[in-house]
């Protein structure tokens, strides 16, 4: 599930990523296309204008030629036309007009190429006696082959400069405007017009393709009617006299420049277009445009398949993460956080949260190696996963400890799953050659709102009801005594101070000898008591598994061992007769290292003889503790008699007698009561055998009655500890009654 959030998460940004990027490229393209387009712009303005300089710069020669001409022809006009003529002629070629000719005041021309006409109708003639320079727009050639002339006129002045003798003009091929204006631009594509303001082509570039009749306006809205707009527009841009550029289409888009000319044609101020395909300026930024494109191409590419190689690698990381924190190293499957992950998703659905444990599973481990051990945690795990059903969850939390999440409604169907799964894991220890695998299993009914970790704290505590336990291995969390749980807090809280404020007393039974003459004393256990300030007293059955829980046990059992030793030295003092008085050991204290070199050391403390307190140690943590092996040979070197405490009270087994070298042998409460009953007595009877065998002596506890006493003493047991000679005693009474 998480992965798949991840992946989504990864994807939008990606997807967000390559938006902003296509954004980012686009806006960056079209600045730039704009940005080329301005400089295109500027590029065909830069080659009109030099259109225009170069067509003005030609008008504004003959003006001047034509000008200074008249200038030569006032002083030899009065001397007759022919003179006149004979003086323009050289100049007719040499500026290539295709004729000059002057004109008197009276209308008469008389022409270079011999034409006399009467031209005082003539609009030039009259701009030039109004002292006007005059051109006029494209006419046909009247006098000679019809084709299209422009005609330049100057006034001739007398002598008087008010005096107008009449008009010199010449008369120009309008098609060799076309030269002139046929300046090489974008490389021979471009093309230019002069025209007048209503559109009339005065000449155009002989390259150009465009077929106009006169008027380019009118040939344009033609050539298609969508170029309507751009020609209603350059009319008005041209009427007043603007410069600009405008898209018309021809054959494809182009644009056209369009420039006032300085001079006047017919009186009518006229302009030159420059007119480019767009195609032609595109293909100018289209390289520029096309490394753009690999540009930020190549960017778009290595910023992606970075942001991908990250992601990748990132993803990769984060799995592996993932998998580490979701993963049971073991199992290969889900752990405790995953369990809570899965048990979110399912927020709302009510089931039982079961929290499993195995009782004494150390045993597995510590008779048939970790690697059996792990192999039969592997297993259980199997079955687990075999007993839920799809929509449940199962979790190994840590070693011995397993958490399902079952979706039944029923009790009864749930403890028959549960007793399926104990068969199926009984069943694995025989399939795997292992001590008995016993699970037992805390229950606690989620409604579905509350949190795993209090659902879970709660299941644990219903599990508590169940360890160690032999009729039932399941408990659900309403059988919870919470008066305990807050009674256990309470001492757990007090355990400190209750050592500082010597609240434990060290109580004290005899033990006699199981002489049939006469039962002596033979020495005594000392047993804790906590005194409570308000003068009551806790049995240690209520601290001291809890201390053993929380390791405080150690202190305790030191604590006792202490004041034994110190109690011997004072009546060792004082002359009193010394008597063993054992000391009992928890197994959790025996898991602390150097415990034997503690004991040793507080017996040099006290100088007191290992002897006189001999060390009782439960059968049970024979089994769970291998080493205990080396600590008994430890302890027995340091010279400590030792004893096997509670043997028969269920961890029975007389197999280690013979492995482990205990001294005595203390007989559970639980053994002793069966005498009677005569399964029960051959037990006893085989077991003291046994152990007598092997060396060890003989205690039995919790002898309570007479004939328990008698059936011992027959069997030649040692010695006997039980109510039937004593209760456990505080010290000022065991002292006043045994201590001589
Ligand atoms: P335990 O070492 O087996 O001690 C014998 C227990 O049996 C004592 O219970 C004693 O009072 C009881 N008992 C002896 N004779 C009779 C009898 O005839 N009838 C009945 N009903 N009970 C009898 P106690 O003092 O309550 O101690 C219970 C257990 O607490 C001890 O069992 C021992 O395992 C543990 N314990 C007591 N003191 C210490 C201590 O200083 N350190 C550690 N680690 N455990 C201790
Ligand atoms: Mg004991
Ligand atoms: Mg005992």
């Amino acid at each position: 599930m998480v992965k798949r959030k991840f992946k989504w998460f990864h994807i939008a940004l990606l997807a967000g990523a390559v938006l902003i990027l296509l954004f980012a490229f686009t806006w960056c393209k079209m600045a730039i296309r704009r940005e080329l387009q301005t400089q295109i712009q500027e590029n065909l303005k830069d080659v009109a204008s030099q259109n225009v300089l170069a067509f003005e710069a030609d008008i504004r020669d003959k003006q001047n030629l034509l000008v200074g001409m008249a200038e030569e022809v006032k002083g030899v006009m009065e001397e007759g036309h022919r003179d006149v003529i004979n003086m323009l002629e050289p100049f007719t070629e040499t500026y290539q007009f295709k004729r000059i000719g002057v004109v008197y005041e009276n209308g008469i021309a008389y022409t270079t190429d011999g034409y006399m006409r009467n031209l005082s109708f003539r609009e030039f003639f009259k701009q030039a006696m109004r002292g006007n320079f005059y051109i006029t727009g494209p006419v046909d050639d009247t006098l000679g082959d019809e084709e299209k002339i422009t005609i330049f006129s100057t006034p001739v002045y007398g002598a008087n400069p008010d005096e107008i003798m009449g008009a010199l003009f010449a008369t120009y091929q309008t098609k060799k405007f076309q030269e002139v204006i046929n300046i090489d631009s974008f490389g021979g594509e471009g093309y230019n017009y002069i025209i007048e303001k209503d559109g009339t082509v005065i000449a155009g570039s002989p390259h150009s393709t465009l077929r106009i009749k006169s008027n380019i306006l009118t040939y344009m809205e033609e050539l298609d009617s969508k170029n309507q707009k751009s020609t209603d527009e350059l009319q008005k841009e041209m009427e007043s006299g603007k410069t600009g550029s405008i898209v018309l289409k021809l054959d494809d888009d182009n644009y056209v420049y369009y420039m006032p000319i300085h001079y006047s044609f017919n009186n009518e101020p006229c302009y030159m277009l420059t007119i480019v395909p767009k195609q032609v300026l595109m293909n100018r930024i289209s390289p520029v445009l096309r490394y753009v494109n690999i540009l930020l191409l190549t960017i778009a590419v290595v910023i992606l398949v970075t942001a991908f190689v990250y992601i990748y690698t990132y993803q990769k990381g984060r799995i592996k993460l993932l998998q580490l924190a979701y993963t049971d190293s073991l199992t290969k499957s889900d752990n405790y956080a995953c369990f809570e992950l899965k048990l979110e998703e399912k927020k709302g659905v009510s089931g039982y949260l079961i929290s499993i444990d195995f009782s004494e599973f150390k045993i597995v481990n510590n008779t048939c190696g970790v690697e059996k051990g792990d192999e039969a945690i592997l297993n259980v795990w199997l079955i687990l996963r075999k007993a839920i059903r799809l929509d449940e969850l199962a979790a190994r939390i840590s070693a011995d400890n397993f958490i399902l999440f079952l979706e039944e409604e029923n009790q009864e169907v749930l403890t028959e799953r549960l007793c399926r799964i104990t068969d199926m894991i009984a069943q694995l220890s025989v399939e795997l050659n292992i001590p008995r695998l016993s699970p037992y299993f805390g229950i606690y009914f989620m409604k579905g709102t509350e949190s795993l970790e209090v659902a879970y704290s709660c299941a644990n505590e219903a599990k508590h009801l169940v360890k160690g336990r032999h009729d039932t291995n399941y408990a659900f969390y309403d059988e919870v005594d919470f008066q305990q749980i807050m009674e256990r807090k309470e001492l757990e809280d007090r355990f400190e101070s209750a050592l500082e404020n010597c609240e434990f007393e060290v109580w004290y039974q005899p033990k006699y000898s199981a002489d049939k003459v006469k039962a002596e004393i033979v020495g005594a256990e000392a047993l804790i008591r906590w005194r409570k300030p308000d003068g009551s007293l806790i049995p240690p059955f209520k601290f001291i598994p809890l201390f053993e829980k929380n390791g405080l046990i150690s202190r305790l059992d030191e604590y006792v061992f202490r004041a034994v030793c110190e109690q011997q030295k004072e009546w060792e003092h004082a002359g009193k007769g010394l008597l063993p008085i054992s000391v009992n050991i928890s197994r959790a204290s025996l898991y602390y290292s150097n415990v034997v070199e503690k004991y040793k050391n507080i017996l040099a403390e006290y100088a007191i003889e290992a002897k006189y307190v001999p060390l009782e140690i439960t059968e049970s943590a024979t089994i769970d503790n291998m080493e205990i092996r080396g600590l008994i040979d430890e302890f027995h070197a340091a010279g400590f008699p030792l004893l096997l405490d509670d043997f028969g009270n269920g961890y029975s087994s007389l197999a280690t007698l013979n492995v482990m070298h205990f001294d005595i042998l203390k007989l559970d409460k639980s053994l002793v009561d069966h005498i009677g009953d005569e399964n029960g007595e051959k037990l006893l009877y085989y077991t003291i055998k046994l152990a007598k065998s092997l060396g060890m002596q003989i205690t039995a506890e919790g002898v309570e009655h007479q004939e328990q006493v008698i059936f011992l003493q027959n069997l030649k047991c040692n010695d006997i500890q039980g109510f039937f000679f004593s209760k456990p005693l505080p010290l000022d009474e065991y002292q006043r009654q045994f201590v001589i």
